[in-house]
């Protein structure tokens, strides 16, 4: 976590405030679920990953059966099937997935009692101090279930703007696991200068000798319609 807030603010992008973590968030959650169980929206699950549907999917009798609820189980969220999600994204344009018709239900609290990533950035990007929230398209697949878990819990959803990511010749996004090396914090003009390239941004002029120059030049002639789709 040091590393990384260090490598952004070498960048020249510091945090607003203090750091959030979800760490410290748990009742939030835990509030949630309780209205989602109480709202009848969740079922105990006690699937294996190999009894799961490809997608990840319960797609056994979980959501009808009683559990004994002592016992070690996941929580999942139902899906009604004539669920559709409209969202416009900041740089997609409009988009509409009938979530209900690709996923029955999918995980909110898992077997060993952490929070999945989904219910938690569902609630945590729907706080009112966050407007905006932006990221890869490798998250893009969230975003639907993200905001129906919102609208469930009667949540305001930000708006959200999903940028391309860099990808491997296989395809794949640059990431540890795929065996990227890390960024090199001691080029943070360089990275600047081609982070806005790959966005599809006109260069900046070479006389700008900080990050936080850059930055700024960056901000005042972005161009929506340049980021490629
Ligand atoms: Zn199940």
């Amino acid at each position: 976590m040091e590393s990384i807030t260090a490598c952004l603010g070498t960048h020249g992008l510091a945090f607003d405030g203090a750091i959030d973590y979800q760490s410290h968030h748990s009742p939030r959650y835990e509030e949630s679920l309780h209205r989602l169980y109480e709202q009848g929206d969740l079922f105990h699950c006690c699937c294996s990953r190999a009894t799961l549907a490809p997608d990840g999917s319960c797609q056994s009798t979980c959501a009808r059966r009683t559990v004994d609820t002592t016992a070690a189980t996941s929580l999942r969220v139902r899906v009604p099937t004539d669920t559709v999600i409209t969202v416009r994204d900041r740089l997609l344009g409009q988009m509409v997935w009938p979530l209900g018709k690709y996923v029955r239900n999918f995980i909110v609290r898992r077997r060993d009692g952490l929070y999945a990533y989904q219910l938690a950035a569902a609630i945590d990007d729907a706080q009112p101090a966050v407007t905006q929230v932006v990221r890869g398209r490798d998250l893009l697949d969230s975003t639907p279930k993200q905001i129906f878990l919102q609208q469930k819990l009667g949540l305001q959803s930000p708006v959200y703007a999903h940028l391309p990511v860099l990808t491997n010749p296989e395809g794949f996004k640059l990431s540890k696991q795929t065996g990227a090396p890390a960024i090199d914090a001691t080029r943070p003009l360089d990275n600047l200068r081609s982070a806005l390239q790959q966005l599809g941004q006109p260069s900046p002029p070479q006389d700008l000798a900080s990050a936080g120059e850059l930055l700024a030049w960056g901000q005042a002639n972005w161009d929506h319609s340049r980021v490629t789709r």
